[in-house]
């Protein structure tokens, strides 16, 4: 402990990334392994072993979904109030092992006990290794961008192997194997922090160290604990019944928000215009994961039904490159973009966030136009091009690169240092909405015709596509519109 670095050596790194960076990108990387790997067998699992019907799969898929961004904030705000970002890792990584572990045992009789826990785990590890990040800057650090772009790829990494592989052994092997590896790859995760978390400091200890006693501080901590543990079973039930998801979210965005109000009122009045621009982003950003999450659903249905196998003359599963070709034009673009923000910030032309947040959705705008355009490309039997659908991935792919990574930057910069996980909890609590609202629209889509043909199925879905890209052009200009009065509210940040 004694020749700890401190932070402003940390801060001070020479070069494009600190090495600490390197670590958070592994680490959750595995912890995104982890996620995306249940995440893509998840509805599967449901309709072929838990013979559920598809309807009711899909929505309890868009529950735990919901409910997994949803204790996002939870998660922050323990962190940030009790136990510091270091120990929220460390709970949240042993309680995504417990979970994988118990559905790897019996996936049939413990399905439920192992998502509650996966849902609970996440919501202590996943905002808070996003705040870690914003963590080793100083505040000004025009390097941030691109190291949030960086982490972006390592999640986009561990997605594209964990989304592929889980399913791959799932499918070829067996279940129980397949959510075993998730476990084995969230171990990794988590060894991985505890043998480089020396590296970091002071960044992530306890809140409580200054102010409380070690003996009220382990008191405070094993109350989060044994708190977390003791609402699994609510989780249980609530994921389990859909309807229960719909109070929930009509709950807990405006319990949030008032809590937050409360919060402002102890805040200067410099630091509550941040804060209210950052709600500003927030806000965009349901509406942005909204459409983005059709892949999840509408767009995975879509690729289902009427897509053909041939990508630039490779054979290949339309349902495949639905899940990964966006997470492989992340990796591929994201350090890119990265540079690029680097570079023309240093010609002094680097657009500020407001504008980027505007891109991103009219990159969106544009992708869902792609995606409405093949219908162009359909033959008699309601096949389109997947040549086409591939392209509308790459568009969407700038444009999340405009927002998200950017996103979680900005909640580290515009938060005061005591509302730092609470606030990037309520980005990803976006990111619960959108997930939410995402269900809600792809059904909306779907052919209202009993016994629709594909054509039918086409024409509806595009339809979908058409409107969706309006209304994302419109979030765009808007965005654009109001960037003069949000960059105010921002102060010295872009
Ligand atoms: N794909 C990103 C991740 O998994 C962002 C997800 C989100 O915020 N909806 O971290």
């Amino acid at each position: 402990m004694r020749d700890q670095l401190t932070l402003d050596q940390i801060q001070s790194f020479q070069g494009k990334y600190p090495k600490q960076l390197w670590y958070l990108f592994l680490i959750e990387m595995w912890e995104r392994f982890c996620f995306y790997g249940m995440r893509g067998m998840l509805t599967v699992f449901m309709v072929s072993q838990l013979m559920m019907k598809e309807d009711v799969a899909n929505l309890q898929y868009g529950a735990t979904q919901a409910f997994v961004y949803a204790f996002t904030f939870i998660g922050g705000l323990f962190a940030d109030k009790i136990l510091g970002f270091r120990k929220s890792l460390v709970w949240g990584g042993l309680l995504m092992i417990t979970g994988s572990c118990i559905l790897a045992f019996d996936p049939g009789t413990f399905f439920f006990v192992g998502l509650s826990f996966t849902i609970i785990g996440t919501g202590f590890f996943k905002p808070n290794i996003s705040t870690m990040v914003g963590s080793l800057y100083k505040d000004g650090d025009v390097r941030r961008d691109a190291g949030f772009s960086l982490f972006y790829s390592g999640i986009n990494i561990g997605a594209l192997l964990g989304g592929y592989i889980c399913i791959t052994v799932a499918k070829n092997y067996s279940w129980n194997l397949a959510f075993g590896f998730a476990a084995i790859v969230m171990t990794i995760s988590l060894i991985t922090f505890l043998l480089t978390k020396k590296y970091f400091g002071p960044i992530g200890l306890s809140p409580l160290r200054e102010t409380k006693t070690p003996a009220k501080r382990k008191w405070y901590e094993w109350s989060v604990y044994l708190g977390s543990l003791i609402v699994i079973p609510f989780i249980m039930i609530m994921v389990a019944k859909t309807e229960y998801t719909d109070y929930f979210m009509y709950t807990i965005g405006p319990c949030t928000l008032l809590y937050l109000i409360y919060e402002m009122t102890k805040c200067n009045a410099i630091q509550v215009k941040k804060l209210m621009a950052a709600l500003v982003f927030i806000f965009f950003s349901i509406l942005f994961w909204a459409f983005f999450e059709q892949s999840g659903g509408s767009l995975s249905l879509f690729a289902a039904n009427n897509l053909e196998h041939d990508l630039l003359g490779m054979k290949l599963d339309p349902n495949g490159v639905n899940n990964s070709s966006n997470s492989l034009f992340v990796i591929i673009f994201a350090p890119l973009i990265g540079l690029l923000w680097i570079w023309l910030s240093k010609r002094k032309l680097e657009p500020n966030t407001v504008v980027k947040f505007g891109l991103g959705f009219l990159f969106l705008s544009l992708a869902f136009y792609v995606f409405y355009s093949t219908r162009f490309f359909a033959n008699a039997e309601g096949m389109t091009s997947l040549d086409v659908f591939t392209l509308a991935y790459l568009v969407i792919t700038f444009g999340e690169l405009c927002l998200s990574p950017i996103g979680l930057s900005i909640m580290t910069k515009l938060s005061p240092l005591k509302l730092q996980g609470v606030m990037m909890g309520m980005w990803f609590l976006a990111s619960a909405y959108g997930q939410y609202v995402a269900g809600i629209l792809g059904a909306g889509m779907t052919s209202p015709i009993e016994n629709a043909s594909l054509t039918d199925k086409l024409l509806s879905y595009t339809e979908g596509y058409k409107e969706l890209a309006l209304y994302a052009l419109i979030a765009g200009l808007v965005l654009l519109i109001i960037s003069p009065k949000v960059k105010k509210l921002m102060q010295e940040v872009h």
